[in-house]
């Protein structure tokens, strides 16, 4: 094995080139101008409205409001938009809508939630709308046109209700739609009485997509409904939320009593025996839009921990320049704070973890982009067989079992397998529906609880870093600010709670875990070749927590309880902690192979790659270890945390130190690169001043 000593290391931060390699956007020039419309407002306006201390209220000022326009302007509004209604991205959108939220969270998170409330409003009209509510609410979105006079439209969502109502729980709505009028032969009219909390966009909004339920026996479930500011009856914005971060977003309580007609239902409805029926209700709808959109959030934060990286080199090297006695070329001057071998260290843990938050919410978005079609499919095959309902889960055994098998083929060495066979069950689209649901039915809320809670914590860490400046106004980089802002990223869209409960079912998915041992395998492969990786401790990593998940299925703890009961969040929300973890590491490492196998090639980069392939593959390795590192504890505490000595584990005993044990030594050299990581940053270069106004 090398140690990598004496190679190369990065000499500069990764700019764009290196970034549409690692997240597979090279080829995408209609995201690339994106990107760069969004740039340029977030370290332009955005930046401006920051440092001129807009974040100081929680007013929605005429200043912030410029924001919409400015959004229009760049391109990020259609963005968010199909095509034929004047959107600017090809196909799925994922991808492009998270990287613009991701260059607007480099400066500022709550200019990011700005935008991002119009597609989560528009979120339930694009995923289930009708064609008419689709055509109606995108057009109403787009942009002006130069010489055009129109108002553009701004949506929020309302799904939060007033306490003791709508939260965490989604279930217990107070909101209530009632049938106001039904004239024989036309289009029912509704009642709809709901008053939301804390909603997004609420200072400005001309259309909310609003979770009701049924208070009449002639509307048989509940459902989402679009309601507009112009209703008949009281359309009240109510007053601003008092929140202490995401300033440059508005917040309202709200309250409304309008009347609606009904084909305002999202995804519209049948009159059966004399009853509306929804034909979506609240849940399905709303499950089907947070699928995807809790990824963006993960992103932001994601970005905050990478947008930390530069200004705290800066604050390091500079920290005693212009000291008397402190000579330019002396490594006082030179390196500064950077001469002390724990403020590289610590920032490296920073580093690590915003790559590899960034890697798993792209590998995210990248996933649903694709499963877009897959879905679509699927579900047209579901419609033709006239399968729905409970009929559904006994349709989709075969599929399940299916893809198992194929991942099992997927395993055994390329030469030796039974390769039509794997083309014929690829081929099948149920296969692939369960195949790639499964997987984002974890990625999804693994990305929204590691990046926001994992990242909140990492923020603070770079705060730190920063000493005094950390915790004033002034902090280069807005760090105090990106570090308050992703307590609310963790909490909106669903709190870490909600993120655990839903791994927490959906990682006894056998697919899921036919998935894990196929990435194991490639894992043990990759380290074969390439120890320095750290893929060996990912996949030693994995292989306990799959252990030990099917350990509690049987176990019970001293008392004789069950440890796999689903209220038993003390052991099951670890648990998905713990493959969350490995999860980001693990997608980390898929990028920086990505980046080694195309970076040679590309025609800017291609001449420097050896120096980001090596410091990127220190900070896997650096990652790899931290993650399994964090699993060892986790099953530890889970297997001896519940008896009351060590012996009541029984036989299980020798088999989990066993695998732990392997665990540990798989971190070996892992110290050593986060070594080199530091030294890259102590050598790396950046530019005199950051790229933003302060
Ligand atoms: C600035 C801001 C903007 C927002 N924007 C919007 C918006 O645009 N639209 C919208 O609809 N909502 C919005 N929200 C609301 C947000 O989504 C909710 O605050 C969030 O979902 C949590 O609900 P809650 O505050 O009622 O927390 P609660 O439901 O009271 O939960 C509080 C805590 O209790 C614990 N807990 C609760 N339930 C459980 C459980 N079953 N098991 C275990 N632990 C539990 C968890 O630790 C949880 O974090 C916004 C919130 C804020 C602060």
């Amino acid at each position: 094995m090398t140690t990598n000593e004496s190679s190369q290391t990065m000499k500069m931060l990764p700019g764009d080139e290196i970034r549409q390699i690692m997240w597979r956007y090279s080829d995408r020039y209609d995201i690339q101008m994106a990107v760069m419309g969004a740039r340029s407002v977030a370290r332009g306006l955005v930046a401006r409205l920051v440092a001129n201390g807009e974040r100081n209220t929680h007013e929605w000022t005429e200043a912030k409001n410029d924001l919409y326009l400015a959004f229009d302007q760049a391109g990020i509004t259609a963005a968010g938009l199909d095509m034929e209604f004047g959107g600017i991205i090809e196909g799925p959108r994922l991808l492009a809508l998270s990287l613009l939220a991701f260059e607007l969270a480099w400066v500022d998170g709550g200019a990011a939630t700005t935008s991002l409330i119009n597609n989560l409003a528009l979120g339930p009209i694009v995923e289930k709308g009708t064609p008419e509510q689709r055509e109606k609410y995108m057009r109403a979105c787009l942009p002006v046109a130069p010489g055009e006079d129109r108002k553009v439209w701004r949506g929020a969502f309302a799904l939060t209700e007033p306490l003791p109502y709508v939260g965490v729980d989604t279930g217990v709505l107070s909101g209530r739609v009632t049938v106001a009028e039904w004239k024989e032969g036309q289009e029912p009219m509704l009642q709809v009485e709901k008053r939301g909390r804390f909603l997004t966009n609420m200072a400005v909004a001309n259309f909310v997509t609003a979770a009701v339920d049924s208070a009449d026996p002639r509307i048989k479930s509940s459902c989402m409904v679009i309601l507009e500011d112009t209703d008949e009856g009281l359309f009240d914005r109510g007053a601003p939320t008092l929140k202490m971060v995401h300033q440059l977003s508005n917040t309202q309580d709200p309250i409304f009593n309008l009347k609606v007609p009904a084909n305002r239902i999202v995804g519209g409805y049948t009159v059966k025996d004399g009853v509306i029926v929804p034909n979506l209700t609240h849940s399905e709808i709303i499950e089907a839009v947070f699928a995807r959109t809790r990824v963006t959030v993960g992103l932001m934060t994601a970005a905050k921990l990478l947008s930390a990286i530069e200004p705290v080199i800066r604050y390091q090297r500079g920290r005693f320049r212009g000291a008397a006695g402190i000579e330019a070329g002396s490594p006082r001057y030179d390196l500064g704070l950077q001469m002390k071998e724990d403020a590289l260290q610590r920032l490296a843990d920073v580093w690590a973890t915003g790559e590899a938050a960034a890697a798993l919410g792209f590998e995210a978005t990248r996933l649903f982009d694709q499963f877009a079609s897959v879905e679509q499919s699927a579900q047209k095959i579901f419609a033709e067989r006239g399968i729905g309902g409970r009929a559904l889960m006994k349709a989709l055994r075969k599929p399940q079992a299916d893809a198992v098998e194929l991942l099992g083929l997927l395993k055994q060495p390329e030469a030796s397998r039974d390769n039509a066979r794997i083309e014929a069950l690829k081929a099948d689209p149920l296969v692939q529906y369960v195949w790639q649901s499964a997987i984002g039915n974890i990625l999804c809320p693994a990305c929204k609880l590691w990046d926001t809670g994992n990242g909140a914590n990492m923020l603070r860490e770079a705060v730190s870093l920063m000493g005094g400046y950390g915790i004033t106004e002034d902090c280069p980089g807005f760090l105090f600010q990106k570090w308050t802002d992703s307590q609310l990223e963790a909490t909106y869209e669903g709190p870490e709670v909600v993120q655990r409960r839903q791994i927490s079912v959906t990682m006894n998915n056998e697919v899921f875990l036919a998935q894990v041992e196929l990435w194991m395998a490639e894992l043990n492969a990759l380290a074969a070749v390439k120890p320095e990786t750290g893929a060996a401790a990912i996949s030693a990593g994995l292989g306990l927590w799959l252990w030990m998940r099917a350990f509690i299925e049987s176990a019970k703890d001293a008392n004789g309880r069950p440890l796999s009961q689903n209220t038993r969040h003390g052991v099951l929300f670890p648990m998905a902690d713990a493959v969350s973890w490995l999860l980001a590491a693990r997608s980390l490492l898929a990028d920086v192979q990505e980046l080694a196998v195309k970076g040679p090639e590309h025609p800017v980069v291609g001449s420097e790659i050896e120096g980001y392939v090596n410091t990127y593959t220190d900070l896997c390795h650096v990652q790899a270890a931290r993650s399994a590192g964090e699993v060892g504890r986790i099953c530890a505490e889970l297997f001896y945390g519940y008896v009351v000595s060590a012996d009541q584990t029984g036989e299980a005993r020798a088999a989990f130190q066993k695998l732990h044990a392997a665990l540990d030594e798989s971190l070996v050299g892992s110290r050593l690169a986060k070594d080199r990581v530091a030294k890259a940053l102590s050598t790396v270069m950046i530019p005199e001043a950051l790229d933003y106004p302060q």
